[in-house]
């Protein structure tokens, strides 16, 4: 059965089927996918509850992270696993030492990543330029989603089309 209240999850433009993740933003409800898009959601609700993510091109991100050791084939099909079912990750690669991932920043960002692979218990790289590169690159991304949410901010109080 449909959920009547369900539409478009407003982060990933995915049809959502339940209910199960939603939150209340200026009077309004949002359901979504997952609880990976709503915690998007909720880090910059100005910004997808304004529709402005539906209209974008991807922001596209290409990281390569190192890892803190070679891991065995069957340990890296899960973590490669684990990365590519994240909303928004696209590509996924893990030659010896190096992962690669692709991703699109208005779905999912480099802390999230890293919190996956935590979860997953695989260690990167510890070494200070690694630290560096990857602290380097979180703030980026924080820097330039909190430009876009500036821009839409700055033009549009208009409530999200079909609200
Ligand atoms: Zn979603």
């Amino acid at each position: 059965m449909k959920n009547s209240l369900a539409g478009q999850c407003p982060v990933c433009a995915m049809e959502v089927e339940s209910s199960q993740y939603q939150t209340r933003y200026h009077k309004m409800y949002f359901h979504f996918c997952s609880e990976q898009c709503l915690e998007t959601f909720e880090a910059m609700p100005q910004f997808y509850a304004s529709g402005a993510a539906g209209k974008r091109t991807p922001v596209l991100k290409h990281r390569n992270l190192r890892l803190a050791g070679p891991c065995a084939p069957e340990e890296l099909q899960v973590i490669v696993a684990r990365l590519r079912e994240m909303m928004g990750v696209t590509e996924v690669c893990v030659q010896g030492d190096r992962l690669q991932v692709s991703y699109d920043l208005l779905q999912v960002k480099l802390v999230r990543i890293e919190q996956r692979l935590n979860e997953l218990k695989v260690a990167l790289d510890a070494g200070w330029w690694q630290q560096v590169r990857r602290g380097w690159a979180r703030n980026s991304e924080e820097n330039e989603l909190a430009n876009l949410t500036r821009r839409v901010g700055a033009c549009c109080n208009r409530p999200p089309p079909g609200a």
